[in-house]
C-alpha cells in the first residue's frame, strides 16, 4: 500500500472541495475521493444544446451575498463573477397562484383563495403565516425554547401536530398549499421547523436580493479542487471511488475499502467483479491498492463530506452506537426535490396572458422547484429520449416532457397547445443514491445542537467528521455545508 494519507477527505460536493482547499497550505497529504466522474454533487451547472450562454443549473443556483459570508469569500478568491440572480427568492407581487383550479395573483390570495377561511385568517399571506406560528407559540428570552401554548415544546412534535391543534382544516390546507414546499409539509417534519424567525410588518416586502455566479454554480468547487491540486504535489483526486467501508486499523490509521464505479453518459455504477483484479484498470488507481475489484487506502484523518443516505450506507463501526445510528437514520428527513428545464429558441411565454416569472400550484409542478418527484420519476420511465445534453442522469422523456407541458398549460391558463415542444429537455430529480436527497428537514424529538454536536464527530475515540449539512439547523444552503467544514477544521488546527 502507498504511503498512508494523512486526510482522506470523501465526496467532491462543496463539502468536500472546500474542505480539501480549505487544508491546502498544511503541508500534509492530502487526498479527494469522488463517487462519479464529476466534481460537485448538488452543483450541478449545464448549457442546453444551441444556448450556450445560458448556465442551467440542476442543483444550487443563487446565494445571498449579506447572509453567505464564506460564499463570498470563496467566489473573491476564486476570481469568479457574481451577478445578479433574476428570480430572486419566494413569491413577489406578480407572482401567480393557481390553487384549487382557480388562479390569482399574490395579492388576490386573501380575498379570492377557494378555501372556507375563518374572516381573522383572510390576511396577507406573509400575516397569516406569522399569525398561525406566533399567535399559538411562546419562545424564551433567547428564542432557544418556542413552546406551543399548552407547554408543549415544539421541537418534540410534528407540524401536523401543531396545526391539527390550533388550526381548523381548510386554513392548514391553505397554509400548505400557498406555501407549496411539499418538502416542508412533510408529516414528519418537526413543528418547531415552521416558526418564521421575523414578522414580516417588521420586513420590506418582496424578494430578497440574491446573487448566483456568472460561470455557473458548479464553477465554485472546481476551481477549489483545481487550486487544492495545484497547492502541493503530495495531493491527489480520485474520480470513481465509491467508498463502503471504514476500518480502524491496529496502528490507529483507517483502512478505506472503494468500490470503483464507471460513468456511462452521466450514470455511475459500481464495477462488477467477474475475476481477479478485473475493475483495477482503467482508473487512476495505480497508486493504489486494487484485488478482488476494490481499492483500499489508508488515512490519519477521515472527513466523510457526503449525504446522508450514502453515510447511512456506509460500513463503518462509528455508525453502529446507539445514538448515532438513532440519529443518522432519524433525526433529519430526506427532502427529494426537482427541477425542470425546457430549451426554446424564444421566450414564447413572456407573452401569456398570465406570464409570471414565479408560480405556485396545486398541480404536480407545485413550485419552480419543489415538486412532488414520485410523479416524475414515473414518468421518466415511459416513452422516448428527449434531446438533452447527453447526460442520462437528467435526461427527460417524451412523456415527461408532454406532463410538464400539461402541467404548464394548466397553471398558466393556456390550451396545450400553446405550449410548444421544446426543443430540448433536461430533468433533475434528487432522490437516488448515493446523494438522496435535495436538502432535510428535521424530524420531531431531535435537539438539534445535541444532534449537531455529536455528529460532527461521531465517535470520541476515531478520528473521523462529517463536514457536509446533513446535521445542519443554520442552513441547507451551500453556505451551512461550508460552516459545518469550518467546525470540523477547528479539529485539524
Ligand atoms: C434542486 C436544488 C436546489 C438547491 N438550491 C440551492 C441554492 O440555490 N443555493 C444553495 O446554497 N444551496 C442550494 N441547494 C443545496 C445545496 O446544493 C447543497 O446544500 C450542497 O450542494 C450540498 O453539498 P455537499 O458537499 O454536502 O453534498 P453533495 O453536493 O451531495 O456532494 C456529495 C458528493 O459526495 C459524493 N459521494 C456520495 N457518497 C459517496 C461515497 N460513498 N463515496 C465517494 N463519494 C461519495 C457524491 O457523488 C457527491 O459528489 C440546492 C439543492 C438542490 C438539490
Amino acid at each position: 500500500m502507498s504511503k498512508c494519507d494523512d486526510i482522506a477527505i470523501i465526496g467532491a460536493g462543496i463539502t468536500g472541495s472546500y474542505s480539501a482547499w480549505r487544508l491546502r497550505k498544511k503541508n500534509l497529504k492530502i487526498s479527494l475521493y469522488e463517487y462519479s466522474n464529476r466534481i460537485g454533487g448538488r452543483c450541478f451547472t449545464v448549457q442546453l444544446p444551441g444556448i450556450p450562454d445560458v448556465n442551467v443549473e440542476m442543483g444550487a443556483m443563487r446565494f445571498k451575498p449579506e447572509e453567505h459570508e464564506l460564499v463570498n469569500q470563496v467566489v473573491d478568491k476564486l476570481g469568479l463573477e457574481v451577478v445578479d440572480f433574476e428570480l430572486g427568492e419566494g413569491p413577489s407581487e406578480d407572482s401567480l397562484y393557481y390553487l384549487r383550479g382557480k388562479h390569482m395573483q399574490y395579492n388576490e390570495l386573501a380575498t379570492h383563495s377557494p378555501y372556507n377561511l375563518p374572516p381573522e385568517y383572510r390576511v396577507p399571506i406573509s400575516t397569516l403565516n406569522w399569525k398561525v406560528s406566533n399567535d399559538f407559540t411562546v419562545s424564551s428570552k433567547n428564542g432557544d425554547v418556542i413552546k406551543s401554548l399548552d407547554g408543549v415544546d415544539l421541537y418534540k412534535q410534528s407540524r401536523d401536530w401543531y396545526y391539527a391543534k390550533y388550526l381548523d382544516k381548510e386554513t392548514e390546507s391553505f397554509v400548505k398549499d400557498s406555501d407549496s414546499w411539499v418538502s416542508g409539509h412533510g408529516p414528519d417534519v418537526a413543528a418547531v421547523e415552521s416558526i418564521p424567525v421575523s414578522d414580516p410588518s417588521l420586513s420590506s416586502p418582496g424578494p430578497e436580493p440574491v446573487k448566483t455566479i456568472k460561470e455557473g454554480f458548479q464553477a465554485i468547487p472546481t476551481g477549489l479542487v483545481e487550486q487544492f491540486l495545484e497547492a502541493s504535489k503530495k495531493h491527489n483526486f480520485y474520480y470513481n471511488h465509491h467508498l463502503r467501508s471504514l476500518k480502524r486499523h491496529k496502528n490507529r490509521n483507517y483502512v478505506l475499502t472503494f468500490k470503483p464505479t464507471t460513468t456511462t453518459d452521466g450514470i455511475t455504477t459500481d464495477i462488477k467483479v467477474t475475476r481477479r483484479h478485473y475493475g483495477c484498470h482503467g482508473n487512476n488507481l495505480s497508486s493504489l491498492l486494487c484485488t478482488n475489484g476494490v481499492v483500499t487506502t489508508c488515512a490519519k484523518k477521515v472527513i466523510l463530506a457526503f449525504p446522508r443516505l450514502a453515510l447511512e450506507h456506509l460500513d463503518w463501526e462509528g455508525f453502529r452506537q446507539k445514538t448515532v445510528e438513532d440519529y443518522l437514520k432519524y433525526a433529519v428527513k430526506d427532502a427529494p426535490a426537482s427541477k425542470i428545464f425546457f430549451g426554446y429558441d424564444k421566450p414564447w411565454w413572456r407573452d401569456l396572458p398570465l406570464a409570471s416569472k414565479f408560480a405556485v400550484s396545486t398541480t404536480p409542478l407545485k413550485q419552480s422547484m419543489d415538486f412532488d418527484t414520485r410523479v416524475w420519476r414515473e414518468a421518466l420511465r415511459s416513452g422516448e429520449t428527449v434531446q438533452g445534453v447527453g447526460d442520462n442522469s437528467i435526461a427527460m422523456s417524451s412523456d415527461g416532457v408532454y406532463l410538464a407541458r400539461k402541467y404548464y398549460a394548466e397553471v398558466f391558463n393556456v390550451s396545450l397547445a400553446d405550449v410548444p415542444e421544446p426543443d430540448s429537455a433536461v430533468m433533475s430529480i434528487w432522490d437516488q443514491y448515493p446523494i438522496g436527497a435535495a436538502w432535510y428537514a428535521w424530524a420531531p424529538g431531535y435537539k438539534w445542537d445535541k444532534v449537531q454536536a455529536r455528529m460532527l464527530k461521531p465517535s470520541t475515540e476515531d478520528e473521523v467528521y462529517i463536514a457536509s449539512n446533513v446535521f445542519s439547523s443554520a442552513s441547507y444552503w451551500i453556505q451551512g455545508g461550508m460552516e459545518k467544514v469550518e467546525e470540523v477544521l477547528k479539529y485539524f488546527e
